[in-house]
């Protein structure tokens, strides 16, 4: 039994304030695993004076220092990469490949940030105006459970390439990854303040720092609903605000897509992270006529070829739901799925055979419509809707017709996947299964966030424009 009772403020490792303590599970088993003492808003206020006196010391920095610190951050990350791995695999129960991809993401994110920064000018010429760009100030960084090590890194990454400094609430549910990466990135060795870690909830220490008023800038990820509480809050002191939130992402098969080729990336699209992503592929678009076809092959594909269990078995694709709440409510979206009238092609509700933590059955509804809850709210399991389309309009009009426009994917000849894909509302399109960027901005249109992260424009997102006039 782990128990982590440390939060990260001014360069040390010191005790909460907070006494109260939160379960950390093998969601593989239930197990109750280890225990965090969760903070509060007196450890908010310690955390965001460290970081407020650093930041002259921050904003001063050239770019070849912040290189340097993006170096060493990298390399202190990738020292504990596999220690991140082990951390990701038992609290989080992603399969053995897809930790090994969370581990390697939260190091390599410090290279990403830093070929970003050594590429961007600081300082511009415009017309007679010399435009200095200069660090937001102090930030609040706020994630979610089902990639907290990747997006803390990524997060304090591009906010240290900015210049700023950063408060960092990590998700409680996941504080086993955030001790292994803040036991890390410690060794790097920087400035005392410039980084420091609040554990906690969302209503305490989420709260205390988006209302704080020295900090000045929050970078969320996580649900929409949350998203809109933190906009508000934050509307007080006018922060800048960067939100990547939730979704419910089409996935159009075209025509001209050979059916048996796509199945293989429907179903990574779709059951990414045992269904727990974002940017999931939910909602699968397929014409009418060819639908029963789909259907077919995408059942058997399922029943064959997804292994769902132990996450430390090689050969598992889909792992455990991270908690119960998780677990229940995906039994809820799939018993509430049948009462709308859509029939259920694969799975089903409770557990497969023979496990007993939080897995689910992968599950695929038919018939839907898409005014049903199943293929509007974001259900963050391995659940999948397939709708049909009469005509490729009423494809693009189906997968616009959401309240999201996060991630969208497009199956068939590449030609005519970039025209539909120009037509779709979304912060990114996959044709064809293509591969992650990580200098491409990412974020989402509509309810699906506000900014975007990565890659210059991530960078700018944590850097205001100063405008001299008569300056040499
Ligand atoms: P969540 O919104 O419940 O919590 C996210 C974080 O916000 C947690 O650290 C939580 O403690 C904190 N929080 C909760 N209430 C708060 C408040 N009032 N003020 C400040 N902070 C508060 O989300 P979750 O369940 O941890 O994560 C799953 C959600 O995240 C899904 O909706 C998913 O789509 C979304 N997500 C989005 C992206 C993206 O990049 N767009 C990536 C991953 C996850």
């Amino acid at each position: 039994m782990r128990i982590i009772e440390h939060n990260y403020i001014d360069g040390r490792f010191v005790e909460p304030h907070g006494r109260e303590l939160f379960d950390l599970h093998n969601p593989a088993t239930g197990a109750v695993i280890g225990r965090v003492r969760l903070g509060d808003a007196d450890d908010v206020d310690a955390a965001v004076a460290a970081a407020k006196r650093a930041l002259p010391g921050m904003a001063r920095t050239s770019k070849a220092e912040r290189l340097q610190m993006l170096d060493a951050l990298h390399s202190a990350m990738r020292a504990h990469v596999e220690e991140l791995r082990e951390a990701v695999l038992t609290e989080y129960g992603a399969p053995v490949s897809r930790s090994s991809w969370m581990a390697d993401y939260a190091a390599d994110t410090f290279v990403a940030a830093a070929r970003t920064l050594a590429d961007y000018p600081l300082q511009r010429k415009i017309g007679t105006a010399r435009v200095v760009m200069t660090p937001v100030g102090v930030v609040g960084l706020i994630t979610p459970w089902n990639s907290n090590a990747g997006f803390i890194c990524n997060k304090l990454a591009y906010a240290i390439a900015a210049g700023c400094t950063a408060v960092i609430k990590p998700s409680e549910m996941s504080a086993m990854q955030t001790d292994v990466v803040l036991r890390a990135l410690h060794e790097a060795g920087l400035p005392a303040g410039v980084y420091n870690v609040v554990n906690g909830s969302g209503a305490d220490v989420g709260a205390a720092i988006t209302a704080h008023p020295d900090v000045a800038k929050i970078s969320f990820t996580g649900s929409t609903a949350v998203g809109k509480a933190i906009v508000q809050a934050s509307a007080a002191s006018l922060k800048r605000v960067t939100l990547e939130l939730g979704g419910k992402s089409p996935t159009i098969i075209l025509d001209d897509a050979d059916l048996d080729a796509v199945i293989p990336g429907v179903i990574e699209a779709g059951f990414m992270n045992s269904g727990q992503a974002c940017i999931a592929g939910t909602r699968v678009l397929v014409s009418e006529h060819r639908r029963a076809d789909f259907e077919a092959l995408l059942k058997a594909a399922i029943e064959t070829r997804v292994k769902v269990g132990d996450p430390r078995d090689p050969a598992t694709t889909v792992g455990p739901m991270v908690s119960q709440t998780q677990w229940e409510r995906v039994q809820r979206y799939i018993r509430l799925g049948q009462q709308e009238g859509a029939h259920l092609l694969t799975g089903g509700e409770g557990r497969p055979d023979g496990l007993s933590g939080y897995f689910v059955r992968p599950t695929v509804f038919t018939d839907v419509s898409n005014d049903m809850k199943v293929a509007r709210e974001e259900i963050f399991g391995p659940v999948l809707a397939i709708l049909g389309y009469r005509d490729e309009d009423e494809a693009v009009a189906i997968a616009n017709d959401t309240s999201y426009g996060l991630a969208a994917y497009v199956f068939g000849d590449p030609a005519h996947a970039e025209r539909i894909a120009a037509r779709i509302d979304s912060g990114r399109v996959v044709i064809n299964g293509a591969a992650h960027e990580p200098l491409a901005p990412f974020g989402g249109m509509k309810q699906s966030g506000l900014g975007r992260e990565n890659g210059p424009f991530g960078l700018e997102a944590y850097l205001e424009p100063k405008t001299l006039l008569g300056a040499r």
